[in-house]
C-alpha cells in the first residue's frame, strides 16, 4: 500500500509498504480522510520521532476492513472515527476519561496514530479497536476525518473555559485556520459567547465571519487597542490561541480580562510574560492559563452528535494522497482555507 512517511527529521515521502495486519484488540481500518495538520508539520521538522520510519497523520476517518483476534461488536465496512490520543486505559487519569493527558507517558505526550504509531496517510491503518468510534451514515467519511483532531482539540479547549463563557462574555480566537474555524463554530454553537476571530490573513477572517464570528480583527500592534475597544476596556473573559507564537501569546495577555482565562492551543513555541507582580506587566488579576492536548473520547463523541444535527461544518479541500507534500507545503504557506483531507 502507498504510505506518507517520515524518513528522518524533515524528510518525508510516499512510500511502498506492507498492509499492516490487525494483532489481538486491533482493527484494520480502510483509510477514507486523512486530514493535514499544522502538527504535522511541527513533527516533520522534529529533531527526533520514533520509530522511524513513521507514517504520519493523524487525523482519521475510514471503514472497519479486518478484525484481529477477540475483536467483537465491529462489522466489517462500517465507517469509523479513529481516536487519537492512545491512553493506557489502566491509570487514574485514563479511568476518570483524560485519556489525553494518560499517566503512562509521564510528563510526555499521550501517543497516538502518527505520534509515536503509524499513522493514517495510507491506504489502512491499524487501530486498536478501543479508539475507534462508530460514524453512522449521516457524514460523508472524507469530510468528517477533521473531526477527530481539528474539532476535537478546540471542542476540548472550549470545555476548558466553559465557566468563563456565559451570555455576556467575549472569547476570542487567535488563528482562524484548521482549528480556529472550528472554533469559531463550536463557541457560537455552544455558549453564549460573542466571537471575536483574530488572525493574519483577510480571507481566513472573512471566512470566520461567516461561520459566526461578530467581529474580526487583523493580528498586529493595534488588535490588542481593538479588542479592548470592543470590550469597554476590560478584555475578553476567554482567548483561545491557536498559533502559539511570541506575538500571538503576547496579544492574549494583553486583551485577557481580569479572572479570565487563556487557553494555548497553538504549539508556535511562543513565550508567556507571566510576570508575578501585578499589572500592567504580564496578566491581569485572576487570569488562568491552560495548555491543552486533543481531546477526550467523550468529547468526540459530543461533537460527532453536534455534526450530525448540522451544527458544525468542516470546511474541506480534498486532494489524492499523491499530494501530500504539496499539501504540506500549501499549509505551510497558509494557503489551505479550514482543513485539507488527503484522500487515499
Ligand atoms: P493552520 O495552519 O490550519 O491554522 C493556523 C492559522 O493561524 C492560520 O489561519 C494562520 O493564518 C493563523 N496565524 C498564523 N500566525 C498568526 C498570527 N501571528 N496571528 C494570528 N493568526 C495567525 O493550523 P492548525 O492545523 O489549525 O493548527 C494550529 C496550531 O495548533 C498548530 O500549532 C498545531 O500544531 C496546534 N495543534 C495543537 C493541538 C493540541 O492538542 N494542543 C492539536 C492540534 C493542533
Ligand atoms: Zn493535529
Ligand atoms: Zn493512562
Amino acid at each position: 500500500m502507498r504510505a506518507f512517511q517520515l524518513i528522518e527529521p524533515g524528510v518525508a515521502e510516499l512510500r511502498d509498504v506492507d498492509v499492516p495486519s490487525p494483532g489481538p484488540g486491533e482493527v484494520l481500518v480502510k483509510v477514507a480522510g486523512a486530514g493535514v495538520c499544522h502538527s504535522d508539520l511541527h513533527i516533520l521538522h522534529a529533531p527526533a520521532w520514533r520509530p522511524l520510519p513513521m507514517t504520519i497523520g493523524h487525523e482519521i476517518s475510514g471503514h472497519v476492513a479486518e478484525l484481529g483476534q477477540g475483536v467483537q461488536g465491529w462489522d466489517i465496512g462500517t465507517p469509523v472515527l479513529g481516536y487519537l490520543c492512545w491512553g493506557c486505559g489502566q491509570c487514574r487519569t485514563c479511568a476518570a476519561g483524560y485519556e489525553n493527558y494518560c499517566e503512562r507517558y509521564g510528563r510526555g505526550i499521550t501517543p497516538g496514530p502518527g505520534l509515536g504509531f503509524q499513522g493514517c496517510m495510507a491506504e489502512y491503518v491499524v487501530f486498536p479497536a478501543r479508539f475507534l468510534v462508530a460514524l453512522g451514515d449521516l457524514l460523508d467519511p472524507i469530510d468528517a476525518a477533521p473531526l477527530t483532531d481539528a474539532a476535537l482539540t478546540p471542542w476540548h479547549a472550549v470545555n476548558l473555559a466553559r465557566e468563563h463563557l456565559g451570555a455576556s462574555s467575549t472569547a476570542v480566537v487567535i488563528g482562524v485556520g484548521g482549528l480556529g474555524h472550528l472554533g469559531v463554530q463550536i463557541l457560537a454553537a455552544t455558549t453564549g459567547a460573542r466571537v471575536i476571530a483574530v488572525d493574519l490573513d483577510p480571507a481566513k477572517l472573512e471566512h470566520a465571519r461567516q461561520l459566526g464570528a461578530e467581529e474580526v480583527i487583523t493580528s498586529d500592534e493595534e488588535a490588542a487597542a481593538a479588542v479592548l475597544e470592543l470590550t469597554r476596556g476590560r478584555g475578553a473573559e476567554a482567548v483561545f490561541d491557536f498559533v502559539g507564537a511570541g506575538p500571538t501569546l503576547s496579544l492574549a495577555a494583553e486583551v485577557i480580562a481580569p479572572f479570565g482565562r487563556i487557553v494555548v492551543v497553538g504549539l508556535a513555541a511562543g513565550r508567556l510574560d507571566f510576570a508575578a507582580d501585578g499589572p500592567p506587566r504580564g496578566l491581569p488579576w485572576g487570569a488562568s492559563v491552560v495548555k491543552p492536548y486533543g481531546g477526550t473520547r467523550a468529547d468526540l463523541h459530543d461533537l460527532l452528535r453536534l455534526t450530525q444535527r448540522g451544527g458544525l461544518k468542516v470546511t474541506v479541500e480534498r486532494h489524492p494522497l499523491e499530494d501530500a507534500r504539496k499539501v504540506l507545503e500549501l499549509l505551510e504557506a497558509g494557503r489551505v482555507p479550514g482543513r485539507a483531507v488527503l484522500v487515499p
